[in-house]
């Protein structure tokens, strides 16, 4: 399925998500914080990320099966070992009302069953594909392949209109490719290159599991990477498609027509069983030019391996052994240097959490998620607005006419916390137990029809797009709310009854990140009501810019991996919600402490463990192909950049720690924004 385009996360969507066996957490400290976690021979002025996370990253390892470890995977980890309890429980015969995950998780589970079908149950597809004759005759088949989680060509669902936030309208978006990002195909540096040579093998290889000859398999690929790459040429990369106005393009189907006159969009509208469109966000018509002049100039053989090698790669998680190995050998340790993929239970949770999310989530919430956690977490989200309120009062480069329309925007904001109020109907998606790729293509046409039922209709602004269990949070702005899984709301996070200052720094600066979101570079375009709206005078749009420009420079100095730098445009966004996010938690916290209370304890006074615990909810390590990948793909910056980033522009952190004026951690002009 297509991702919306712009929900603000706090991390990003893994690309595949590997887990090992969860270790006990060490015994809880007095002030919350993991104290073992700490290498105290570092200095806090000179590198507070090695302070707060040295003595974790040492004994943490990354495991083979992951390309990263931190401890949001850490956490993720405990909450499937929940997941994987109640998907054992459900596929040995549980109640009927775990009995749609319990089938689904056993299929996957059942490796012999998918191996002993070999490719027979792609085979209705593939033929399809091979009596094409012309691209005129695609769009049927497109229609097919989409809703069933086949990437070919383009996306296509519903999003809310930009300019009309309340109503969700069709949206065709650029797509088809295999590998990450657009740059992919183009970079000319040695390492850029290995990568696609490595991917037209990958791709070869599967064109060869599907029947083909080695040789002719490996022409055939070289072929499909020419399509692909075509196809990219005309597509935006990743920096450009954070900025709303570039991608929001409202057309009639017509005129999308004449940019690709050999691709027959009422036949493929027709063929989703789309309800009436009259318009549609082309989010970028230079793509659809590009892939009009694919279709009209590429050997309809060609276009036939595209889409078989499309096909097949969206069904390789569920299909036989060699192609899970395959895909594997590509995407883990090409693109992220994992060492092993991962066991087949962990995968197979995973796949049920993104199919039937809300089904298992149900049962997780009712396995971990207490009221207290909502309760607290909600009334930290106040105490953040409050923040958050005074900081815009009280700032000096906005004018009153600005500041009033950015309260105006902070009031409307609303919450939810947990879980969904009311959970996913799956009543019309069938389940047949040993039917592993049936039920993955059936879940992604439940979820794809769900979403074409939209177009045209009020947005439902109760729904989620993450499930319960995940580890994450994120701001939608066309919605103007913040969200926060259950899944987030524990240790580090949050630790239920614990000291306030350490929950300031992890869950109070998660609430704080995806407030800020409301008002980073992206969000600040939409107003209170989730529109893109320009609220701004002139002159503080200006301010505003030449304020981001500072995070820009500063995140751009810092080095990824090798010769590879953070990107500071793809990670402004991020940055400014960090920076902005830990500082109201700080402001959060002193004014709760200033009527409560406050102590020093294990050793730290109150804010020198809120800037402890933001240091050491981002403790990770990574391999170096993971850094590569996430410098070039991801709008989140490395742990130790987010960590080191924040407080050396903080004065409070060089107060707290009693840092020299030129110490590394005290950052000359510092940055700021809010
Ligand atoms: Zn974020």
């Amino acid at each position: 399925m297509r991702r919306h385009l712009i929900a603000l996360t706090l991390v990003a969507l893994p690309l595949a998500t590997a887990l090992t066996v969860a270790q006990a957490p060490p015994p809880a400290s007095e002030s919350g914080l993991q104290l073992t976690a700490m290498d105290r021979s570092a200095d806090p002025c000179t590198d507070f990320y090695q302070y707060a996370c040295g003595g974790w990253m040492k004994d943490n390892p990354i495991p083979p099966d992951r390309s990263t470890w931190g401890r949001f995977d850490e956490l993720q980890e405990k909450n499937n070992e929940t997941l994987h309890r109640i998907l054992e429980r459900a596929a040995s015969g549980g109640d009927a009302e775990t009995k749609k995950i319990g089938d689904y998780y056993a299929s996957c589970m059942d490796e012999a069953a998918i191996n002993s079908k070999s490719i027979a149950p792609l085979q209705p597809l593939l033929k399809k594909i091979a009596t094409l004759r012309s691209a005129s005759e695609l769009a049927p088949l497109v229609a097919e392949l989409h809703p069933i989680g086949v990437n070919v060509f383009f996306g296509f669902g519903a999003e809310a209109d930009f300019k009309d936030a309340s109503l969700e309208m069709a949206i065709a978006d650029q797509g088809g490719l295999g590998l990450p990002e657009r740059d992919y195909y183009f970079r000319d540096d040695p390492k850029s290159a290995e990568i696609r040579k490595e991917y037209v093998n990958h791709v070869g290889k599967m064109i060869e599991f599907l029947g083909e000859k080695p040789d002719e398999a490996s022409s055939i690929a070289g072929r499909v990477m020419a399509v692909e790459t075509a196809l990219a040429k005309g597509a935006l990369e990743a920096v450009s498609r954070r900025d709303p106005t570039k991608i929001y393009h409202k057309m009639t189907p017509a005129e999308l027509q004449a940019m690709t006159p050999n691709f027959q969009w009422s036949q493929y509208f027709t063929g989703l069983g789309a309800p009436p469109i009259y318009a549609l966000n082309v989010t970028e018509p230079d793509f659809f030019k590009a892939m009009g002049q694919v279709l009209g100039s590429t050997p309809i053989d060609d276009i036939k391996a595209y889409m078989g090698w499309q096909l097949a790669h969206a069904s390789a998680p569920v299909l036989p052994t060699k192609f899970v190995d395959e895909n594997f050998r590509f995407y883990g340790a090409v693109l992220t240097g994992a060492k092993e993929l991962r066991v087949r239970w962990k995968r197979c949770v995973q796949f049920t959490d993104s199919d039937l999310g809300e089904e298992l989530g149900k049962a997780f919430v009712k396995e971990t998620f207490g009221p207290q956690a909502k309760a607290d977490t909600l009334k930290m989200v106040h105490e953040l607005e409050a923040s958050l309120e005074k900081d815009i009062t009280e700032l000096t480069w906005m004018t009153e006419t600005t500041k009033k329309e950015a309260l105006v925007k902070l009031h409307a904001v609303t919450e939810k916390i947990g879980y969904p109020d009311r959970w996913r109907d799956y009543s019309g998606l069938t389940v047949v137990r040993g039917d592993a790729l049936g039920n993955s293509q059936r879940s992604n046409a439940f979820e794809f029809h769900r979403q074409l039922k939209k177009i045209g209709n009020p947005v439902d602004k109760s729904e989620w797009t993450m499930t319960p269990p995940t580890v994450n949070a994120y701001y939608n702005p066309l919605q103007n709310n913040i969200n926060f899984p259950a899944g987030i709301l524990q240790p580090p996070y949050y630790n239920a009854g614990s000291d306030a200052s350490a929950n300031f720094g992890g869950a109070g600066a998660v609430i704080g990140h995806e407030l800020t979101h409301g008002f980073d570079d992206q969000g600040r375009q939409f107003d209170a009501r989730g529109n893109l709206k320009d609220w701004w005078t002139e002159a503080d749009a200006k301010a505003f810019e030449e304020r981001a420009q500072c995070f820009v420079d500063e995140y751009s100095s810092f080095t990824a991996v090798d010769d590879v730098k953070v990107n500071g445009k793809l990670t402004l966004g991020e940055n400014t919600a960090d920076n902005g996010g830990l500082r109201i938690s700080l402001m959060a916290y002193l004014a709760r402490a200033a009527t409560e209370g406050s102590k020093t304890l294990d050793g730290f006074t109150p804010e020198q463990r809120t800037f402890l615990a933001w240091g050491q909810v981002w403790c990770e390590n990574r391999r170096p192909e993971a850094l590569r990948m996430m410098a070039q793909t991801n709008p989140h910056s490395p742990g130790r950049d987010r960590v080191n980033g924040v407080v050396s522009n903080m004065p409070e952190f060089q107060k707290a720690f009693s840092c020299k004026a030129d110490a590394p951690m005290v950052r000359q002009k510092p940055c700021r924004v809010w």
